[in-house]
């Protein structure tokens, strides 16, 4: 009930927003780089419209990768236009802004599956396996065992992926490619977990192409279906690595207005 109150305060102060910026237009310089409309129904079905085309291309069959729709930053009243759209994959990266944001969301729309795409803390893992359907950032030993823990205490299984650091970067989150095989060792066959495959953000500013190639690898050595992989700029190329789970954000719901 307060779920759904904060929701139409939400709506109502949205619609004001784009009232007031229609009746007294901001100044150029001070208008925030995002558009105010933004066509998320539209981008939403040109990425599938991709998607698909990119299946074909590679050779799989329709329906082979699933879009998961990054909403991480933008508000309720943004997700909605998915929503009625009929689509109902998301992912958020974190924890404490996805439990805001969800429970209303899933209340009015039924059969939603939520991603948690971003990495996750030991201390969140009970809210994590409380909310989530889907975790693809196992990236350590510690936060495997965490959250068996709590998918044992609160009798939830949401599968899971192993994060891959493809690109062994300092500053980013996931195991060495080295590291990979025992990890999912560990997950899969000493925890009993639902390991779905492996999920990697490559370099930036670099051709992803090597990096889509190296997790495909790790994952069919280790048996593994599921591969995680691709962004807005790259998921056509991911598709023809055999990616399972694309992560679409910006190219869906327009560039994001505040830091993640
Ligand atoms: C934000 C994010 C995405 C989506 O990025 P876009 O470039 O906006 O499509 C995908 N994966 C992860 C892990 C992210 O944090």
């Amino acid at each position: 009930m307060g779920d759904c109150f904060a929701y139409a305060c939400a709506r109502a102060k949205h619609a004001l927003l784009l009232y007031k910026s229609d009746a007294s237009p901001a100044p150029t310089s001070l208008r925030p780089e995002r558009p105010l409309v933004t066509d998320v129904s539209e981008n939403l079905s040109a990425a599938l419209h991709q998607i698909r085309r990119a299946e074909r291309a590679a050779g799989r069959p329709e329906g082979a990768t699933t879009l998961v729709a990054v909403s991480k930053t933008f508000d309720a009243v943004d997700v909605e236009p998915a929503l009625a759209a009929g689509h109902r994959v998301f992912g958020e990266n974190r924890v404490q802004e996805a439990q805001g944001k969800w429970p209303a969301l899933r209340a009015l729309h039924p059969g939603v599956e939520l991603h948690l795409i971003g990495p996750l803390q030991s201390n969140k893992a009970a809210d994590a396996v409380a909310l989530f359907d889907v975790i693809h950032t196992v990236d350590r030993p510690k936060i495997a065992r965490a959250l068996h823990a709590e998918m044992e205490r609160q009798h939830r299984r949401p599968a899971v992926f192993v994060q891959v650091n493809v690109g062994e970067e300092e500053q980013k989150a996931g195991c060495a490619p080295a590291e990979t095989d025992a990890l999912v060792a560990l997950a899969r066959d000493e925890l009993g977990m639902e390991v779905a495959g492996l999920m990697c953000i490559p370099p930036f500013d670099e051709p992803p192409a090597p990096y889509f190639a190296l997790l495909q690898k790790l994952a069919r050595r280790n048996g593994l279906e599921g591969l995680s992989m691709g962004m807005s700029a790259d998921y056509a190329e991911a598709i023809a690595f055999g990616a399972t789970h694309v992560r679409v954000g910006s190219a869906i719901f327009g560039t994001r207005p505040k830091p993640e």
